[in-house]
């Protein structure tokens, strides 16, 4: 018989977006008649730009002819869209090589393909509320997790707490699911801290396309000394559409290296060439030459054009929000839109409430941790003329 990991049976059934569904679906079969709004789930609904469909028909026809075709392409991705990944971090006053980036099929595969780099006795620090993958896949591993509190008196950003040693820091911003985003003093002190302490930091930049206040850092390495303690997840999905296209890419500096039992040095970047060369076989020619596209001046404004899109629902579903002196947070730097749950209700009743009521579908914050009990999701994804029916139903409801 073989031994399972039996590390699963410790984690808890990902029952958020089955139970939505459930509840949507046991919804609309009682009322087919009532046109269901979701502004829940975390995708994109605005079509890929013209530029990176133009790019895509090019790697499909380049695979048509002996001259052009493709077979296996480096597993650290191709020379060109490493370059292209250079550029665009150079633009935002960034100094990265291309050997510290990695090509991949998407930051929820890295974010939890990462946890093979470390052994299982570490003190691993979790915001929570927080994207579910960073969570469950180092109970996969076995590992234990120290929770950090981010709530409305923190404003969803916890800082370092000088009596807690940590090795290992997980910090997403601008934050799924609460839109908050840390600026360059608070990531300072986050910076600082994990040198302190010899710890890493593992940063999800995955919103980073949706800062608009300029004084805010895209990226970690905007930090001084980040490159000696951090790691930079970043994805396609949410600045360019490519949820289902799937390109991501993680930056690992040459610079960042611990202390083996042995006595000898460990490169990150070395360790993660190892494991991606052994267990990956990169990124289709096709999505990298679509990816690459997005980096050029024609591809990025596209993909500006559609985040600003967004944004203005964000503002839509913000003001309605204002109007009735609700809470919230996020919006603004961030796609997502977090607010306390009005008249006490916990975050499942809110679910139920504004469903039947308004037959707006939104997500639970307790899907993303004990500290989003009392809050809710909306997302800006949705379309125009859905967001503003959205709010108009929320307005007659609250
Ligand atoms: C959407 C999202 C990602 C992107 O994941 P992909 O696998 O690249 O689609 C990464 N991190 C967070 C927090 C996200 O919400």
């Amino acid at each position: 018989m073989p031994k399972l990991n039996e590390n699963y049976l410790n984690l808890k059934e990902s029952y958020l977006f089955s139970e939505i569904a459930h509840r949507v679906n046991e919804y609309s079969n009682a009322n087919p008649d009532k046109k269901i709004i979701r502004l829940g789930i975390g995708d994109v609904t605005r079509p890929l730009g013209a530029k990176v469909i133009e790019e895509l028909h090019n790697g499909v026809d380049a695979l048509a002819s002996a001259e052009t075709f493709k077979g296996y392409g480096p597993e650290q991705g191709y020379g060109f869209l490493r370059d292209a990944v250079v550029s665009y971090y150079k633009e935002n006053g960034v100094s990265i090589e291309p050997e510290e980036v990695f090509v991949s099929d998407g930051a929820k595969s890295d974010t939890g393909n990462i946890t093979d780099l470390f052994a299982k006795d570490n003190v691993i620090l979790i915001p929570d509320p927080v994207y579910p993958v960073y969570v469950d896949t180092n109970i996969m591993n076995g590992r234990n997790i120290t929770y950090m509190n981010a709530n409305a008196e923190n404003h969803f950003l916890p800082m370092p707490d000088k009596n807690i040693h940590a090795d290992i820091i997980y910090i997403c911003s601008p934050n799924n699911p609460t839109g908050a985003a840390y600026n360059h003093e608070q990531l300072k002190e986050w910076v600082d801290y994990a040198l302190e302490n010899n710890a890493l930091i593992l940063y999800d930049s995955a919103y980073e396309c949706f800062i608009t206040d300029e004084t805010l850092p895209r990226s970690i390495f905007a930090i001084e000394g980040a490159k000696n303690c951090a790691i930079e997840f970043c994805s396609l999905s949410k600045t360019a559409g490519f949820t289902g296209t799937r390109c991501g890419y993680t930056i690992i500096p040459k610079a960042l290296k611990f202390d083996a039992a042995n006595g000898e040095q460990m490169s990150l970047n070395a360790m993660w060439n190892r494991r991606q060369t052994t267990k990956f076989n990169g990124v289709s020619y096709i999505v990298q030459k679509g990816a690459a596209a997005v980096f050029s001046k024609e591809g990025m404004a596209e993909c500006k054009e559609n985040i600003k899109y967004y944004q203005e629902n964000a503002k839509i579903i913000a003001k309605e929000l204002e109007s009735k002196n609700i809470r919230y947070f996020g919006g603004v730097n961030s796609p997502y839109i977090w607010f306390e749950c009005p008249n006490g209700m916990d975050s499942w009743e809110f679910f139920d409430y504004l469903l039947n009521n308004a037959q707006v579908v939104g997500t639970p914050g307790a899907g993303f941790g004990e500290n989003g009990k009392n809050f809710f999701r909306l997302t800006s994804f949705g379309n125009r003329e859905n967001t503003i029916e959205a709010m108009e139903r929320i307005d007659k409801l609250l």
